[in-house]
């Protein structure tokens, strides 16, 4: 019989100081939920849930510009499902469409273009959020967009890339585990440069397995007091990652500041389009004004996403917020940590 351990065991097994772990990714959130991998910790284990939904992190004000483009200039939305329901200043982009706003769901980017392409009577905008994983495919529709002349096409960008937050977010956690869809784009340079920083991390996958996995390597590493860039998702995530996909982001897009919800403004962390394809930005397209959102004061999404409270611990989770009726935007998405511990009842 082996006498090799399996990454349960050896996760099981850990007797070391305590350690805090943040899954930065809400998929991860999600499938450590769904797996039961929280009840088969130690003590001295404790998983957190970092800033890495996209929907999450996007701020009031950019549902409410989405809302300004759909009443005021009389813009067709294509959007992913989850922004829909995200509470804005004033509404909702579901509540606009009950005023008469037109809402389009689409399934990629490019399914926003086909629309446009068929319907050159509306203009239509696309509402671009999302880190490294989503964004070539943004750049492909303006890419495409730009070369079939389609004119009633722009992007509302809220993108956004995961290097500067980890940057914030350092003492926050002992270890990280990095999404691995991202990951799958960045290659594992960027956490190289991160481990020269003091950030450990490990790429994960998510299955049950693989996050075990993942869990096993810090577990492992963490007693050396080194930080260390480790990659348990190699069936995925290679040394160099997505060359093609980072080479389309640079060639459409260039760094921006970015406002990320309990975070705060990180200087380059968010995604832009270059002078070149201004043709396809929203905000310029439209003359947009200065839009500062507000959001409600009672929701403790920022909280949630630094890892500072539990869900529980906001006083609206599961009476005034739920699934049914979100209050903030971490109830709302299929991502959000709010949605997952009001999902599996802890
Ligand atoms: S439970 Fe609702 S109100 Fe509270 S932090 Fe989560 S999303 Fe915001």
């Amino acid at each position: 019989m082996s006498a090799e351990k399996t990454a349960a065991e050896i996760v099981q097994a850990y007797d070391g100081r305590p350690i805090r772990v943040m899954e930065v990714c809400g998929t991860h959130t999600h499938a450590i939920f769904e797996h039961g991998i929280r009840n088969m910790l130690p003590d001295n284990i404790q998983l957190i849930s970092g800033p890495g939904c996209p929907v999450c992190v996007t701020e009031t004000g950019f549902i409410d510009e989405a809302v300004w483009l759909a009443l005021e200039k009389n813009v067709t939305i294509t959007t992913f499902g989850d922004l829909v329901r995200i509470p804005g200043t004033e509404m909702s982009l579901a509540g606009a469409r009950a005023k008469g706003a037109k809402i389009r769901i689409v399934y990629s980017p490019l399914d926003a273009v086909n629309y446009a392409s068929d319907h050159p009577e509306t203009n239509v905008v696309f509402l671009s959020v999302g880190f490294e994983t989503t964004v070539p495919a943004a750049c492909l529709a303006v890419k495409r967009a730009m070369e079939l002349g389609i004119r009633n096409f722009s992007l509302l960008t809220a993108n956004k890339t995961m290097d500067r937050a980890y940057r914030v977010l350092k003492g926050s956690a002992d270890a990280f585990l990095y999404p691995g869809h991202v990951s799958a784009v960045t290659g594992m340079k960027i956490y190289e440069e991160l481990k020269n920083e003091g950030i450990s991390g490990v790429v994960c996958g998510f299955t049950a397995g693989e996050i075990l996995t993942a869990l096993a390597m810090i577990v492992k590493k963490i007693g050396s007091g080194e930080p260390f860039a480790e990659n348990a998702y190699t069936r995925v995530v290679t040394e160099e990652g997505m060359p093609i996909g980072r080479k389309l982001i640079e060639e459409i897009m260039e760094p921006c500041e970015a406002a990320w919800r309990g975070i705060g403004v990180i200087e380059g962390s968010g995604l832009k389009l270059r002078e070149k394809y201004a043709a396809c930005d929203a905000r310029l397209v439209y003359d947009m004004p200065e839009i500062q959102g507000r959001p409600n004061p009672a929701c403790r999404c920022g909280d949630v996403l630094m890892g500072r409270i539990k869900p529980y611990e906001c006083p609206l989770f599961g009476k005034v917020c739920t699934t049914e009726h979100p209050v903030g935007a971490c109830m709302v998405s299929s991502e959000g940590t709010c949605s997952a511990y009001y999902k599996y009842n802890i």
